[in-house]
């Protein structure tokens, strides 16, 4: 590789929300930060386009409501680059049978943490949410302060706040060769670029095993191409009789349907988001996409797997409609138990990873901007990390 003649403190490789955010983090740390992109921001080649993502507290394990409190605070910080709020508070919804095992779990942690919720019986869910449908004996559980973060926006925000505290940007450079040595790394982009700093994070997304092995490490990800179906509702919302059903952000909350899972990492629920950009509602499978290589643009998603998210729509939302209004597709990059990889590099101080988001990860990436940057700086982290560690695989 030839030597570079500008050198940065910092490169970050990757511009989804997680390498944006900690690009942002580093900027505002004073470092000479570049952040990398292969495509424009906001492309949807990877994990991080579209109109929304579900923001919850809802979650069984105390780290990850605690680190969607701290990433709260960091939604809201951005909302002036943004030029507008980035998470709408609209609640969250789950539903099961009563007594299942996934609620009962998300129950006591959020009573651990002194956070609101009830616990609706169907009757009571079916009348106060309309939109939404369970059958005597299911319960739902709801949490007032949840909502949806606004993903394309999200981004750009993140990107325009990088800038705005002095980070560069290069888009539309695909990095190519990664050289570690001489206290730092050199990266080279297929267009003839050098690059070269004391410090890197890898924020790849689902190509980051196809980097990662430029410096001959492998992480157990398995990269699945996710299929989500917007459906109408019925009758559009305009909000003005008093009678109607209103699908939009703000009058419905998001859901996550849990019957028929049983507990454990490798769970399917279905969920769902309010209208929001797209006038209609959102729904998926979760863990329900085909396995594709990294960063594979070629798949197209079942029919089956449509029919099947529609099917479930169905059950649920009485009011829209059967045809879809579109469909997107989206990556995930799953980790064996669904939890965050965060670290260094093995044997490598001043390489951090970010990977592994595992189809959850959107909600928290100013937390986790945050976490990486610590991480490569040598820094304490508030969190404890041992959740997602690298060394939790026997295989690495
Ligand atoms: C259908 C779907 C629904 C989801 N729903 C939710 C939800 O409700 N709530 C939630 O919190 N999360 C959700 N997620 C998960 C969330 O969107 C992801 O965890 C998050 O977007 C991952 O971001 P990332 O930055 O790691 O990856 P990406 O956004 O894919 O970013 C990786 C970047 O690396 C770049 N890159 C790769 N290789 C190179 C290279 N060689 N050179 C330069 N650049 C490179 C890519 O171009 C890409 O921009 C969902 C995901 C999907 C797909």
């Amino acid at each position: 590789m030839k030597p570079t003649t500008e050198r940065n403190d910092s490169l970050v490789l990757g511009g989804g929300v997680m390498g944006a955010a900690a690009a942002l983090a580093l900027a505002k740390k004073g470092e000479r930060v570049t952040l990398i992109d292969r495509y424009q921001p906001n492309h949807a080649h990877g994990s991080s386009h579209g109109d929304g993502r579900i923001f919850r507290f809802t979650y069984p394990e105390a780290v990850y409501l605690e680190l969607a409190r701290q990433a709260r605070l960091g939604w809201d910080e951005l909302t002036e680059s943004a030029g507008q709020p980035l998470v709408v508070t609209t609640g969250n919804w789950d539903t099961g049978v009563a007594g299942q095992v996934q609620l009962q779990e998300l129950e006591a942690n959020l009573r651990q943490h002194d956070m609101p919720y009830e616990m609706l019986s169907a009757e009571e869910s079916n009348r106060r949410f309309p939109q939404l449908s369970i059958p005597r004996g299911s319960v739902a559980l709801y949490q007032k302060d949840g909502g949806v973060v606004l993903a394309d926006p999200a981004v750009r925000a993140l990107w325009k706040a990088a800038a705005a505290h002095g980070a560069r940007t290069l888009s539309d450079e695909r990095v190519i060769a990664i050289e570690i040595g001489d206290g730092g790394v050199r990266l080279a982009t297929e267009s003839g670029q050098r690059l070269s700093a004391r410090r890197l994070v890898i924020t790849a997304g689902s190509w980051t095993n196809s980097l990662l092995a430029l410096v001959d490490l492998e992480l157990p990800l398995e990269v699945t191409r996710e299929l989500v179906v917007y459906l109408s509702p019925r009758q559009p919302s305009t909000g003005s009789p008093e009678t109607e059903i209103d699908h939009r952000v703000g009058a419905m909350p998001t859901f996550i349907d849990y019957h028929g899972c049983p507990p454990g990492p490798r769970q399917h629920p279905t969920y769902g988001l309010p209208q929001i950009e797209v006038p209609a509602v959102k729904v998926g499978l979760h863990h329900r996409g085909q396995k594709v290589g990294d960063g594979d643009e070629s798949s197209t998603p079942s029919e089956a797997l449509e029919q099947a998210t529609v099917e479930a729509a169905r059950r649920l939302l009485p009011h829209v409609r059967r045809e879809p209004h579109s469909t997107l597709t989206c990556l995930y990059t799953n980790t064996p138990d669904y939890h965050f990889i965060l670290d260094r590099m093995p044997g490598e101080n001043g390489i951090s990873i970010g990977a592994g988001f595992s189809g959850h990860g959107f909600k928290f990436a100013p937390v986790i901007g945050e976490i990486l940057a610590a991480l490569v700086l040598g820094e304490p982290t508030a969190q404890g990390l041992d959740l997602f560690a690298i060394d939790r695989f026997a295989s690495v």
